[in-house]
């Protein structure tokens, strides 16, 4: 803890002083590069000492007592995050105008390139004293930290954000007429009704909803978000290895969740319905490399024609499809979809007649190819389709979604899958 002021920097310091009344930690800020491991407030008195000088009396100038507010500050923090588990945390101040601007003239006037600002020092003086008064360990994270505070000076407001906890898997659907998410009633949008019994839903129960029960339960959280990659219709079933998800728990209470028994939680209440698999935790960027992520898809679709189709026409009409498939946004989806057309690759197709009138199709297709359409034509806004290639209406009665080819995540004790890796 020694701290050494050469004779320019206590030239500096003594020009402070004389500015007017100011604390020790404004008067250590400008010196908050020299020496280590102390405090501003430390170099503050250090230079009063070096200098024989007190300087004038009364509340700083620069920052109107605002140190003093820290212990306060800290308290109110500590008491906000009671009962709530994190390791790391943020402090955020947002200075009055006046405080600003004072700051602004305080380092014109006294200029320095080893000084701390007001903001960085008061932020990290009552991060200190909301350590000191938690009673268990705590960092500061910078990066993605589980809770931080903004102090607004203005309103003396303290505002705090839990971060979102993000639950990696892969559900698979195996009931139908059950969405991805919660829909809200179309008739009160979601505020309840009698059309909807007031439950506010559109539909009694979603994916979400079964997956997120049990871990909002652990979590002590109110809200929780599925993002799937891509999402099967509402009557089409999830099956094989399932479709990858992130669950987003909103400002959970708890973060350290036993995902194991939380899968078989999961699975035990939506038997027949919903099934999860590989749960981990993941950080907010899987979102995006989700919703990003164009998996491969294979489908089983059941298929009915207007007229008979024998076994060799079905089969030559569906390799002629493979390749390129131009899709205009389907009439079903054009409410809620932008209207343009796609391009989408039919991977592999094949096809088995079970009766001269129906038939059972394995389809695979790039993300986002629609199959639906891809079999009824969507009077003509897929093209080519299976219906015109047969020169017979054709439509899809019954899908399945069989597999979820790609995935970007770590999935079966922390090993990357790579080989379904997309470029
Ligand atoms: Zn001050
Ligand atoms: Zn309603």
């Amino acid at each position: 803890m020694s701290l050494r002021f050469d004779a320019a920097q206590l030239e500096r310091a003594r020009e402070i002083l004389t500015a007017g009344p100011i604390c020790d930690e404004c008067l250590g800020r400008p010196f908050a590069r020299v020496g280590r491991g102390l405090a501003n407030a430390e170099r503050g008195q250090a230079l009063r000492a070096g200098l024989s000088e007190r300087g004038k009396a009364g509340v700083c100038w620069v920052c109107g007592g605002l140190f003093d507010r820290a212990g306060a500050c800290a308290e109110r923090a500590a008491r906000e995050v009671a009962g709530i588990e994190f390791d790391t945390y943020l402090f955020g101040v947002q200075l009055t105008p006046r405080l600003e601007e004072m700051e602004a003239f305080f380092d014109e006037r006294f200029p320095s390139d080893e000084g701390e600002s007001l903001k960085h020092a008061f932020n990290r003086v009552v991060g200190k004293a909301f350590e000191a008064r938690l009673g268990r360990p705590a960092t500061v994270g910078f990066a993605s930290p589980d809770v931080s505070f903004v102090i607004d000076l203005a309103s003396d407001a303290l505002r705090l954000h839990v971060a979102s906890l993000y639950v990696y898997g892969r559900y698979r659907k195996l009931a139908r007429g059950m969405p991805q998410t919660k829909w809200p009633c179309r008739r009160c949008r979601g505020r309840g009704c009698p059309s909807c019994g007031f439950t506010g839903k559109q539909y009694p129960e979603s994916v979400e909803e079964w997956i997120a029960a049990p871990l909002l339960e652990a979590a002590g959280a109110e809200t929780a978000r599925l993002h799937g990659a891509g999402r099967e219709d509402i009557d089409a079933r999830m099956l094989g290895g399932g479709r990858p998800f992130v669950l987003e728990v909103l400002a959970p209470r708890r973060r350290t969740l036993d995902l194991a028994a939380l899968r078989e939680d999961v699975n035990d209440r939506a038997v027949g319905k919903v099934e999860v698999s590989s749960l981990s935790f993941v950080d907010r960027r899987a979102v995006a490399t989700l919703k990003e992520s164009r998996a491969a898809k294979r489908y089983r679709a059941i298929v009915e024609f207007e007229e008979a189709v024998s076994p060799k026409r079905l089969n030559e009409a569906l390799s002629s499809l493979l390749g390129e498939i131009a899709q205009r946004t389907p009439r079903r989806v054009a409410h809620r979809r932008a209207d343009r057309v796609r391009l989408r690759r039919l991977l592999s197709a094949s096809g088995k007649v079970e009766s001269p009138r129906r038939a059972v199709l394995d389809l695979e297709g790039e993300g986002g190819l629609y199959i639906k359409e891809l079999v009824s034509g969507d009077e003509g806004r897929t093209s080519p389709n299976l219906s015109d290639r047969l020169g017979v209406g054709a439509a899809v009665t019954e899908l399945d979604v069989l597999e979820v080819r790609s995935c970007a995540f770590p999935e079966g004790g922390g090993s990357v899958d790579n080989t379904e890796a997309l470029p």
